[in-house]
């Protein structure tokens, strides 16, 4: 098994170079003051095919796998995990790519792999977090249109992106024993820069990840065309959770990107800062730590690696999937946090990146299901299902 092949090692060298290039120094800028993610850097984005490695060819997307995805989101990361995060609002929005039509998907895929019509995503609510078959929020079909109604929590890009997934209850009443049945997906279109009509909205204040907004959103009787529904009515549940082993990967990787950052900010800080009239990576402590964090690194990455050459070889993977987000997201809390130890006052100032990268870290272990989510599949697979 080769996973580094010259055309991957291309892919990898050139998003490092245009994160080091143009997504770092923006991050830096823009993430102390809670600026936006200028469009000028997505368009960039889109010119290296960024939006569209899991569309295939024959939908004008470089029809490439997870790995590449991968390569390219952890390159990203190293740079602003919001960044890495953008690419997953075009690429089919993974999860929904295999329950498009042919209609929907000559519709929506060649300019979703062109990063003009990128997207939300709206599953969670107040009170449907791990517990995603919770959902309340319902949507009524009247003639040819079908009417959202409800409150959603969550959801990051709202505002800026072209369209909404939505998740949304249809069917007639909740089986309490099957609560994921009877939910369905539906494209909320909408003007760029704005909420869907018949949608109000505020923002959430967030201790991170900035670049881009998070939102509460309240649906009345927001309509949506019938066609714009995705997948099988009542199958909406199935939607969501398709290609979360990808989507695990995606935030592994993530996490294992700006753990990179960490490290690398933590060696040159090592090498410049003086203390005792030495420099501090001339203490074994200091050391330690840095040989540390790079093994930490090194094995969360061969994981993934791992875990994306299982989904490219098309073998399901969900247990893998979840060990790969829990251990890289838990490492690159605990690198971060101690890349910050290492700057000392320094690295508990805005000054330096690696306080972001540690607030960026500190989220990867809640959002695509939390450490104690994967936990729990991952103990599942091992001793069998705990009956409810
Ligand atoms: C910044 C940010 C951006 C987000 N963006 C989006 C987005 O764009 N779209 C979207 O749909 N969602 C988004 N989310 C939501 C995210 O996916 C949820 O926050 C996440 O799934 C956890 O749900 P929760 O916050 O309701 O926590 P809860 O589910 O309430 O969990 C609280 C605690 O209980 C634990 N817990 C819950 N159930 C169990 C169990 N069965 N066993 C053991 N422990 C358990 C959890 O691990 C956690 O520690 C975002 C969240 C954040 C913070």
């Amino acid at each position: 098994m080769q996973i580094l092949t010259e055309e991957r090692k291309l892919i990898k060298e050139s998003a490092r170079e245009f994160t080091m290039k143009r997504v770092l120094p923006i991050a830096n800028k823009l993430d102390p003051e809670k600026g936006m993610i200028p469009r000028e850097l997505i368009d960039e984005m889109a010119e290296l095919g960024y939006f569209s490695i899991l569309i295939p060819e024959e939908y004008g997307g470089l029809g490439l796998g997870a790995t590449e995805y991968c390569m390219v989101a952890e390159e990203l990361s190293r740079g602003w995990m919001s960044v890495a995060s953008l690419i997953a609002r075009g690429n089919g929005l993974i999860g929904a790519l295999k329950h498009l039509t042919h209609e929907q998907k000559k519709e929506y895929l060649p300019r979703m792999a062109r990063g003009e019509y990128l997207g939300a995503f709206s599953l969670s609510e107040a009170n449907a977090g791990s517990d995603v078959a919770n959902i309340t929020c319902r949507a009524v079909r009247n003639g040819d249109h079908w009417e959202i109604t409800g409150s959603k929590y969550w959801c990051t890009f709202a505002d800026q992106a072209d369209f909404i997934v939505v998740i949304a209850r249809t069917g007639p009443k909740v089986d309490p024993k099957a609560r994921h049945k009877g939910l369905s997906a539906f494209m909320v279109e909408k003007p760029r820069g704005q909420l869907p009509e018949n949608c109000k909205g505020s923002t959430i204040p967030k201790i991170g990840y900035f670049g881009w907004t998070t939102w509460e959103l309240a649906f009345d009787k927001c309509r949506v065309p019938a066609t714009h529904m995705i997948g099988e009515e009542g199958r909406g549940f199935y939607l969501a959770t398709a290609g979360l082993e990808t989507a695990r990967a995606h935030t592994a990787a993530r996490a294992i990107g700006l753990a990179q950052g960490a490290l690398e900010d933590s060696l040159v800080y090592a090498k410049e800062r003086n203390q005792f009239g030495r420099s501090i990576g001339e203490f074994q402590a200091i050391r330690f730590k840095l040989a540390t964090m790079a093994t930490q690194i090194e094995a969360s990455r061969a994981l993934m690696y791992s875990v994306c050459e299982q989904i490219d070889q098309g073998q399901r993977c969900d247990t893998q999937a979840a060990m790969v987000k829990l251990f890289a997201t838990e490492m690159a809390e605990q690198v971060t946090s101690e890349g910050l130890q290492i700057h000392g006052g320094a690295g508990y100032t805005t000054h330096f990146a690696v306080e972001r990268h540690w607030r960026d870290a500190r989220l990867t272990k809640i959002f695509e299901g939390t450490s104690e989510i994967q936990q729990r599949i991952i103990s599942d697979a091992l001793l069998g299902k705990v009956p409810q």
